[in-house]
């Protein structure tokens, strides 16, 4: 990152909400259930599926977690009473992963006895470093009595090779989105150099897709959707192996480029109050977003 878009990050919390919130309309389905089910129609329409994200992050008493549990229960329905093409995907700190394990662990089974009612599924997002273990070791208890569920890994970490044989040798059917990683982790731990991260993605997708292991290949860079297009077809790979994952409102064209080859792509469609807090992470990952944020908000008629 530049010194100007440094800058401007750090200037980010600065920007009035409002501003903030026409910047991030396109990531965002809108703070309300129905603007998420709108969305995800939109797309299954458009031949997409979706994962619903109900926006919210660490939590500090473990009772704030059963809002979130209720309203992803009330996706779990919706989802399946409008017949809509999707899943959820569900940050464990939101559900108490570092306040109270056993609570966490109770709160995913609600959601998961729901959606395997409904045949559905559950993605457990994968945050940062300091949860890495606890959330591994979450999967693994659910894993005991439910079937439908999945991790996420991330390329930036180097541990992540052991944690995918380790975890895929262990669980029958395992089923995972591999992402770069979102969170800003330390040297000792993490790839920091974007080529890196880049060949190690490439890396631990060849690993999955060789050995029969269900991927969510989530990422917007066009270099790594050719390597896995490129993958696919020189193993001739069946439809049912692996899927494409994007961000709601990141390169349509990308999107539009994944569905016209014929490949399954998933969107992740973020909504809920709690809007803001994601918004300013995500203008952050992209400076140049967050650029005209600051244009708008500094300069009179600066967009
Ligand atoms: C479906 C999905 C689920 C994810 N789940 C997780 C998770 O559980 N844990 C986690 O740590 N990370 C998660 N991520 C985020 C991921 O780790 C990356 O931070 C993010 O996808 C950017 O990496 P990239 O592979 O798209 O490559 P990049 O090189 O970062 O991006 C490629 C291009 O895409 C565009 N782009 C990328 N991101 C954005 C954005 N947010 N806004 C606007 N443009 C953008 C940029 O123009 C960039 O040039 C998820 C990503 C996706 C797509």
């Amino acid at each position: 990152m530049n010194l100007l878009n440094k800058a401007i990050v750090t200037a980010l919390p600065l920007a009035p909400k409002p501003i903030v919130g026409y910047f991030s309309r396109r990531y965002i389905a809108g703070s309300k259930l129905q603007n998420a089910l709108d969305e995800v129609k939109r797309l299954n329409d458009e031949g997409m599926c979706a994962t619903v994200d109900v926006l919210g992050e660490s939590i500090n008493r473990t009772e704030e977690a059963d809002e979130a549990v209720n309203q992803y229960l009330k996706a779990l329905e919706a989802i399946d009473q409008y017949k809509l093409d999707a899943n959820i995907s569900v940050k464990p700190t939101q559900l108490a992963l570092m306040l109270n394990f056993d609570k966490c662990v109770l709160n995913y089974s609600k959601l998961l006895e729901t959606a395997a009612e409904f045949n559905n599924f559950v993605r457990i997002d994968m945050e940062d470093s300091s949860t890495t273990s606890r959330t591994i070791g979450l999967y693994l208890e659910l894993r005991k009595n439910f079937d439908n569920t999945g991790v996420v890994f991330q390329a930036y970490l180097r541990r992540t090779y052991s944690d995918l044989t380790n975890l895929s040798s262990k669980v029958k059917g395992f089923n995972f989105r591999l992402c770069k990683g979102i969170y800003i982790e330390p040297r000792t731990i993490a790839w920091k150099h974007y080529d890196i991260v880049r060949e190690n993605y490439k890396f631990l997708l060849k690993e999955a897709l060789n050995n029969g292991i269900y991927t969510g290949i989530a990422t917007h860079d066009e270099y790594l959707v050719h390597c896995a297009f490129s993958l696919i077809e020189k193993m001739n790979l069946p439809k049912e192996r692996y899927e494409f994952q994007m961000l709601l409102g990141v390169d349509t064209r990308l999107r539009k480029i994944i569905v016209d080859a014929g490949h399954k792509l998933r969107v992740y469609v973020p909504f809920g109050e709690q809007w803001y807090a994601y918004s300013t992470r995500r203008l952050k990952e992209n400076p140049q977003i967050a650029g005209h944020v600051m244009k708008a908000v500094f300069q009179p008629g600066g967009r």
